[in-house]
């Protein structure tokens, strides 16, 4: 069987991701105005291309990640609120208190924002 030619544009394309809501993700070819999120109709927190993921406020490719566990869902963050100023920082960050490497889970976090986010918290 014949591959399908792939679109010569699907390279400009973007898929854009919103954390703070729990809305689909949406492509797009303009970064600097990209539609919003279609379900809360925020601008996106990060995007992809060719699934490497970028942070959407700094435009930086998101190369370090960091580990936590699934205890995220139920903990209180004093960030609440203020995630927007640094969407992409360590934002979830609980120890890992299990051995179970399956309660481990790893996100992408963008250098930036968490430099923000250190700065935010010494003015709390
Ligand atoms: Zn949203
Ligand atoms: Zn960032």
């Amino acid at each position: 069987m014949l591959k399908e030619m792939s679109d010569p544009n699907s390279e400009l394309r973007y898929r854009f991701q919103c954390d703070l809501c729990s809305g689909p993700d949406w492509f797009g070819e303009n970064l600097d105005a990209p539609a919003a999120c279609t379900k809360c109709g925020r601008s996106p927190v990060r995007y992809f291309v060719a699934d490497a993921a970028y942070c959407f406020l700094h435009r930086t490719l998101m190369r370090d990640t960091y580990t936590t566990s699934s205890g995220f869902l139920f903990a209180v963050f004093t960030w609440w609120g203020n995630e927007h100023l640094f969407p992409n920082a360590k934002l979830y960050m609980v120890p890992v208190d299990s051995d179970d490497p399956k309660d481990c889970i790893t996100f992408q976090f963008c250098a930036m924002c968490e430099q923000a986010k250190q700065q935010w918290l010494k003015t709390v």
